[in-house]
């Protein structure tokens, strides 16, 4: 069996998040009684003039910029010519040509340093959904048609050499997007859909092989599983002397399998040529620089000041950037003095599990960012220590209380004086004397029995590492 390199091109469609369609002002939304949302420019009637939604335009070139794209100043729209009945016009309005869509030339980093090149993001419709009737027979839903959407397409030859690549690639782009607020990123509803297509050739050679482009994945599992699939496939058929066809596969998430569709178009099958109901769009740098300085600090660059500047570790970072709420949220508090590896923990440990059984975001709830910085601090100067601070917390999100209030009203304090401390010792220490015997019989493992019977005396407000500290001395005199 001869071994293989594999390429792997992503093209991944993204629906954007603007109130109306692309080319008229019906609402954009997911599901919905079917043909409820449509008129006569997206159900191509004669006579319907198409108007381009500017908020597309404008979330297609910050996109372009996050991606590190040349933007065009001159960018044209074409017609994509097909006969399919879930195009009501006989063509879906695109974008053709090397330097013609809005964003061109650009590259997406990954996590661990590497640039996967993007060859172009480009501004086109969404389709209308072909449906399966419970009575056997065949509807056309074209609530989505005229959509605006997104294509985002990496260069050629690709970049991206197996399926863990293929899965980040998605996962940062999806990422970006969210973090733009240009789509929802949903996947399991469509507004983010990704076809890979694959090749493979022999190790030590140039030419790339016979590709096969993969359909219907919406899930990042579903994207790595189907290339990976799609790679053995490949090598599977050509060891056994087979030739592999150019084609369009499905992917069948039951079986972890996919299937062959049909074999793929080439360009020249469009018929592309510019649309004549839509002028040119045109861009000044004003216009252009004016949305590069609006853009947000995107989140790798996020990640690796939190690294620098806070000392948290990548994954803590990681954790902090799953959406820009949340992000937005660490970062005021860190602003008003707090610790920030301190609040990190908050927010990824109490804070995150708290949230997630109320099914709430951070705004949603009691917290605000001055409830961190307090809780941080009472923690870190040990006023209170980590299980009292857990109580803190559960009250502060249940009422909204502050933390420093919430320890004074209920003395909570911790208890750092050795009188105290020392009393209670000995009282356990008096009430368990056949634990002692055993720890001076060389169990010193059933100190930390004594710890938690003191501690409890205390009903948790004694510093621990004191109570420690102190059941050792009292355990080896005398
Ligand atoms: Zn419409």
């Amino acid at each position: 069996m001869a071994n293989y390199v594999a390429s792997i091109g992503m093209e991944v469609h993204a629906e954007l998040a603007t109130r109306s369609k692309m080319f008229c002002r019906c609402p954009v939304a997911f599901g919905g009684e079917p043909n409820t949302r449509v008129c006569p420019v997206c159900l191509g009637l004669p006579g319907s003039l198409p108007v381009p939604n500017r908020q597309a335009i404008e979330m297609v070139i910050r996109t372009a910029l996050a991606l590190n794209c040349k933007i065009a100043m001159h960018s044209v729209f074409h017609r994509k010519n097909y006969f399919y009945p879930d195009l009501p016009k006989g063509y879906q309005v695109s974008q053709y040509g090397e330097t013609n869509p809005l964003g061109y030339h650009g590259w997406l980093e990954l996590a661990n340093g590497k640039r996967i090149g993007i060859r172009r993001v480009h501004l086109e419709e969404d389709t209308g959904k072909l449906m399966h009737l419970p009575n056997g027979g065949a509807g056309v839903d074209y609530n989505r048609a005229g959509v605006p959407l997104m294509e985002i397409v990496t260069d050629f030859p690709p970049d991206i050499t197996n399926e863990e690549e293929a899965k980040d690639y998605l996962v940062e782009l999806r990422q970006i997007l969210v973090w733009l607020g240009v789509c929802d990123g949903k996947m399991e509803e469509g507004s983010l859909r990704c076809e890979p297509n694959i090749s493979i050739r022999p190790e030590g050679t140039e030419t790339l092989g016979t590709k096969s482009e993969l359909k219907n994945l919406n899930s990042f599992r579903s994207v790595q599983l189907g290339v990976q699939f799609e790679i053995r496939r490949q090598a599977a058929t050509l060891d056994a002397g087979g030739t592999l066809l150019q084609e369009t596969r499905g992917w069948n998430e039951a079986n972890e399998s996919s299937y062959a569709m049909r074999i793929k178009e080439t360009e020249n099958d469009y018929r592309y040529f510019p649309d004549p109901d839509l002028i040119p769009m045109v861009f000044d740098d004003a216009y252009i620089e004016g949305l590069r300085n609006a853009m947000p600090e995107l989140p790798l660059a996020k990640s690796q000041r939190y690294q620098r500047d806070f000392g948290l570790s990548i994954k803590d970072a990681e954790r902090l950037l799953q959406d820009r709420e949340t992000a937005e949220f660490f970062e005021e508090a860190v602003a008003m003095k707090g610790d920030p590896k301190g609040i990190c923990n908050l927010m990824i440990s109490e804070f995150a599990k708290q949230l997630n059984e109320a099914g709430l975001s951070p705004r949603q709830s009691n917290i605000s960012p001055a409830h961190l910085v307090q809780l941080a601090n009472l923690l870190a100067s040990d006023t209170i220590n980590s299980k009292v601070g857990k109580e803190v917390f559960a009250e502060a999100f249940k009422s909204g209380a502050m933390p420093d209030a919430i320890v004074d009203e209920r003395s909570l304090r911790q208890i750092d004086d050795h009188g105290p401390i020392v009393e209670s010792v000995k009282a356990v220490l008096a009430a368990n004397a056949e634990v002692v015997e055993r720890y001076r019989g060389g169990q010193t493992g059933v100190a930390g029995f004594l710890v938690g019977q003191v501690m409890k005396m205390g009903q948790g407000r004694f510093n621990p590492q004191l109570v420690q500290q102190l059941v050792r001395e009292e355990l080896e005199r005398t």
